[in-house]
Formats: structure tokens, C-alpha cells, sequence
């Protein structure tokens, strides 16, 4: 009663790293194969994520090559959360269990018997995570942290050093197709699918070819979308903001009165510039938190499919 596993690879121009990343991984699955730890039926799952180079080629020459390779395509590039999505979505009509990982084999494909060894234990979801990040760049590491910490105090419930490498059961991917959001955070999401879970720790190497696909920008849009998707703390934030400097201004009337009555002179033209600059930026930075929850509730109300598939590579 061996399980099959799939591997899922959402790849973005990963000409560079693609035949290296699939000669591994192929090893991989034909040792656990061949110890009896998964099904003969398992996979590996490329996602072309509308990639500009090679990389589409080279998937589908790999799947007519060996048939432990499968591919899906999607019509055009909707960025790796969306890819990976695609790709889960596919793989779970076939699998059992399900690993997401990255093509620049930056997790250590050696926690993947762990994530498995896990999954028979009876655990539904087994996150990876990171024991160490030397190998990322200074200011990736601590824009990171400063990403889970700001996370965290905003009320999403993210596991610590966990990326997008984990293992997910048919059931838990069953659950995941029933969350529909468009402003997708996989990380955030899946916590609230539920289930048994449990973590598994593996070192983080180096991207061995090719640049990262997440200059600051995205990164950047990924972490807000990581916040603004899953609380409405910020809001929160601004309203008790906006609440307790209306409590102040009540105290600067009531005692400018009170100096008044006593027959002092109260200050000029500095105080009133200053209340008004400071409500005047408090009520912009207000309306800017609410426009964006109105700009994700509009995304929402759409209801746009979050990926096409335009081929799909398999042979079960
Ligand atoms: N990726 C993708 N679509 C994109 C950007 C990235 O499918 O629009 C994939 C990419 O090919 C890789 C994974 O997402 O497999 C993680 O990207 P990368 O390694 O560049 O990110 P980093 O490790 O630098 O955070
Ligand atoms: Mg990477």
C-alpha cells in the first residue's frame, strides 16, 4: 500500500537550472521508489508559470523522454503563488500526497523522506522549515524577519521560517480548492485548513543557477498582500489612531478654555497649522487603508479565475 507522490515545480524562465533540478529529483523519487517508500505512479510536476525562455521546451523534452515527468502550462505568467496553486490543483486528481518546492532547488531535497516518513505517520500538512538562511543575502534575511515579525502583529498566523516547501494530503488539498481568494497567500491559507500537521527543519542552500524571480517589488507586494489578505488589523490600527487623537484635541480645547477663562493668551497660528497638518495626514493615511481593503474587496467581487491552464503533461 505505497502512496504516490507528487512533486510540484511552478518554474518562471528556469531555463538555467531546469535539467540539473530534474536530474536530482528524478534520483530522488527512484530511490524512494525502489525502497519501497512511494508508489511507482509517482510524479514530477514542472508548472511553466508562462516563462519567456526555454523553459516550456524543456518540460515537455523531459516528459517524452521519462514519464516520471508531467507538466502543466499555464496561458500566461500570474506569478508562483497562483502557478503553485495550478499545479497543486492538477496533481491532486492523481496523488496521494503532495510536496511544493522551488525549481532552483533551494530547499534541500533531502527533508523530502522526512515530509513522507511524516505523512505515513498520519499527518496531513508537514511544513518544512529553514533552520538557517546564511546562504540568503543580508537584507533578504532581515527583510524577512521583519516581514513574519510585522505578519505576526498583524494578526496572521504564519509558521516561522516556512516558505512554500511542504507537504499537503489529498484531504488537505481538498480543503485548500475550497478557498477562493484571489489576493492569494498560501502560507497564511493553509494553517486554516486544519488537519493534523507538523513541521520538519532542513538547511536552505543556494540558488545554484539563474537569478531569484523575486526582485523587491514583488516581494514587497507579496508581504503586504500577506497582511492586507488575511486582517483587518491595519484598519484597526488607524481607527484607535484617529480615536485617541480626537481624544487629545478634546483636551487642548477644554484646557485652552480653561487659560482663556483664567485670562491668559492662547498660542497662535503654530498650534492650528500643526493640528491640521497632523489630522490632515492621519485622515489621508485612513482613507489610503480603507482604499485598499475597498481595492481587494473589488478584486474579490470579480471572481476572476486565478490561473488558465493551457497544457497539461501526465501519464497515469
Ligand atoms: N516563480 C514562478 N512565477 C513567478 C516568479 C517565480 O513560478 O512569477 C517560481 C520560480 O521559478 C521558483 C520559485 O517561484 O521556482 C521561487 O522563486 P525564486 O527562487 O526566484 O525566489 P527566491 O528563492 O529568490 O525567493
Ligand atoms: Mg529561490
Amino acid at each position: 500500500m505505497k502512496d504516490i507522490l507528487y512533486l510540484v515545480i511552478p518554474c518562471y524562465n528556469e531555463e538555467a537550472v531546469l535539467h540539473e533540478t530534474a536530474k536530482r529529483l528524478k534520483e530522488k523519487i527512484s530511490t524512494m521508489v525502489s525502497e519501497g517508500m512511494i508508489s511507482i505512479k509517482s510524479r514530477i510536476m514542472f508548472v511553466n508559470d508562462g516563462s519567456k525562455d526555454d523553459t516550456w521546451n524543456i518540460i515537455q523534452e523531459l516528459h517524452e523522454k521519462d514519464s516520471v515527468f508531467s507538466g502543466v502550462s499555464l496561458s500566461r505568467n500570474r506569478g508562483h503563488q497562483n502557478a503553485l496553486l495550478a499545479g497543486l490543483m492538477t496533481a491532486k486528481e492523481y496523488a496521494d500526497m503532495v510536496i511544493s518546492l522551488d525549481a532552483d532547488l533551494q530547499d534541500d531535497i533531502n527533508a523530502i523522506d522526512q515530509f513522507v516518513e511524516k505523512y505515513y505517520e498520519g499527518y496531513d500538512i508537514v511544513y518544512g522549515v529553514r533552520n538557517k538562511r546564511e546562504t540568503d543575502t543580508f537584507f533578504k534575511r532581515n527583510t524577512a524577519l521583519a516581514f513574519y515579525k510585522f505578519q505576526a502583529l498583524m494578526g496572521v498566523d504564519a509558521v516561522y521560517n516556512h516558505a512554500d516547501y511542504r507537504l499537503m494530503s489529498k484531504r488537505a488539498l481538498e480543503g485548500l480548492e475550497g478557498f477562493k481568494e484571489v489576493n492569494l497567500f498560501l502560507r497564511g491559507i493553509v494553517p486554516l485548513i486544519g488537519y493534523k500537521y507538523t513541521t520538519v527543519t532542513y538547511d536552505r542552500n543556494e540558488r545554484f543557477a539563474g537569478e531569484s524571480k523575486y526582485p523587491l517589488k514583488k516581494m514587497l507586494a507579496f508581504a503586504w498582500d500577506g497582511i492586507t489578505s488575511f486582517s483587518i488589523k491595519p484598519i484597526r490600527f488607524v481607527t484607535m489612531t484617529g480615536f485617541l487623537i480626537f481624544l487629545g484635541s478634546i483636551l487642548v480645547i477644554i484646557y485652552s478654555f480653561i487659560r482663556k477663562a483664567l485670562g491668559f493668551t492662547v498660542g497662535g497660528w503654530a498650534f492650528l497649522s500643526c493640528s491640521i497638518w497632523l489630522l490632515g495626514g492621519i485622515e489621508l493615511l485612513g482613507l489610503g487603508v480603507v482604499g485598499e481593503y475597498i481595492g481587494k474587496i473589488y478584486n474579490e467581487t470579480k471572481q476572476r479565475p486565478r490561473y488558465i491552464i493551457s497544457d497539461v503533461l501526465n501519464t497515469q
